[in-house]
């Protein structure tokens, strides 16, 4: 997950070297795919894809193809659709195995994010005796806290004592790679599961997985990751890594639309492992399915997770979406997020650098969290003033301000904009 843009790149505070950087910068043309919300004076600034991406344009028709095939086919279209539906699922399996660094084999488009977190947990979080204890990076967002707390109470246990949080050193914002690994070697005998983020949410830190993953390796500890801010946001190399599991999302950086089906990873190492898990007719060995037969036997792979049959009109958004992610490419993506929010923090460095803290680490995708000075009230109504100048940022209490400048469909100018509407509200 590193940068590939120069590090050394020195950026002009102006809205003509803005304009310089759009003109050359070779994925402009990636905006054109989506639907770009009206504001009050032509198009909002959107900053906020880490919550919910745009709409591609090409949803529309994958969406009219399933409904056509529904009315024209009806129960033939599992198998005479235009992509029939008995498979459908499989349409996306190349793509995702591409941003998640994975073979098809290993991921799996299905339910949504914490219901994957759970499916997960409940084949790799095995607690025996006095190894139940789950490692997980402080302040996790609430629903990973949730369901990690419900499995180790689901197998008898107190969370309280049994869930074990790492988080930035006293005065930082940064979990340390050194810390976590410090950490997981001194409980090791304790641990059975050890859950991280691939970019932490608030602060949009990208983690170093590779060295984190050997340690649980050594020490035979499953490791899972939690995606959501990281898919379709910075390259990922999950089977190189050799981590055990990962779920995530595809509303954010995905844009595959609200309650999107969302994807799992589980490493090729487990493929063909009789591990114990939560099974559905759909998960089960595709050439006997329809057999209807007594013993569930998995198929291969991350799809023998698979419990329902998919719900196709929340999967096609995602053909469209990642259709547009094979042409641009991650790393050329990852690489114009750099810039962004290099530009982001040089403007923001030379104009408002007593107003805000920029907590977001120079390992990160697209997103840049930003402190704003002056307590929660006012940091909350230059917020609600952003929005007045079209700018949709996002809030987290109880003062930090997360904008994303997602690279498919933000310009430099909308990131010099954004900032300028910034430095008028906070030195009016
Ligand atoms: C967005 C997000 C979720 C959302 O979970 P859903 O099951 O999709 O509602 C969970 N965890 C993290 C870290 C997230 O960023």
């Amino acid at each position: 997950m590193t940068a590939n843009a120069d590090p050394r790149e020195h950026f002009t505070a102006t809205l003509r070297a803005a304009r310089e950087l759009d003109g050359a910068d070779r994925l402009a043309r990636f905006r054109r795919h989506f639907h770009l919300p009206p504001g009050r004076a032509g198009r909002r600034i959107y900053l906020c894809g880490h919550s919910l991406g745009l709409q591609p344009r090409g949803a529309a028709a994958v969406l009219a193809e399933v409904l056509d095939d529904w009315r024209q086919l009806a129960v033939d279209a599992h198998f005479d659709a235009t992509r029939p539906w008995l498979d459908y699922h499989r349409q996306v399996s190349s793509d995702l195995a591409l941003l998640a660094g994975a073979e098809p084999s290993e991921v799996v488009a299905m339910n949504s994010l914490t219901v994957n977190l759970h499916l997960m947990m409940a084949s790799f979080y095995r607690p025996e005796g006095a190894r139940h204890a789950v490692l997980i990076e402080a302040g996790a967002f609430p629903s990973d806290r949730y369901a990690v707390d419900s499995q180790i109470a689901w197998h008898g246990h107190h969370p309280a004592g049994a869930r074990i949080e790492v988080g930035p050193r006293q005065g930082e914002w940064q979990l340390r790679t050194e810390d976590l690994i410090e950490r997981i070697e001194a409980e090791r005998s304790r641990l059975a599961l050890v859950l991280l983020p691939g970019v932490q949410y608030l602060t949009g830190q990208v983690l170093d997985i590779a060295p984190i993953a050997a340690v649980c390796r050594k020490h035979d500890i499953p490791l899972g990751l939690d995606l959501a801010h990281a898919i379709g946001n910075v390259p990922l190399r999950l089977h190189e890594w050799d981590v055990d599991f990962a779920v995530w999302c595809s509303y954010k950086y995905l844009n595959a639309g609200p309650g999107a089906v969302a994807g799992c990873f589980v490493h090729a190492r487990h493929a063909r492992a009789d591990l114990p898990r939560l099974a559905g007719w759909w998960g089960h060995d595709q050439r006997s399915r329809f057999d209807m037969p007594e013993a569930f036997r998995p198929m291969p792979g991350a799809e023998g997770w698979q419990l329902s049959n998919p719900p196709i009109l929340a999967l096609a958004p995602l053909l469209a979406s990642l259709a547009v992610f094979r042409q641009a490419g991650i790393r050329q993506l990852h690489a114009k997020s750099q810039r962004l929010t290099g530009f982001l923090e040089t403007l923001l460095g030379a104009w408002l650098e007593d107003d805000v803290e920029i907590i977001t680490p120079p390992e990160r995708g697209c997103q840049l969290s930003l402190r704003l000075s002056g307590g929660r009230t006012r940091a909350r109504k230059v917020f609600e003033t952003l929005a007045e100048h079209d700018v949709v940022a996002d809030w987290r209490e109880p003062d930090t301000l997360r904008l994303a400048p997602v690279p498919l469909y933000t310009r430099f100018q909308d990131v010099y904009r954004a900032a300028d509407a910034l430095r008028r509200i906070l030195r009016p």
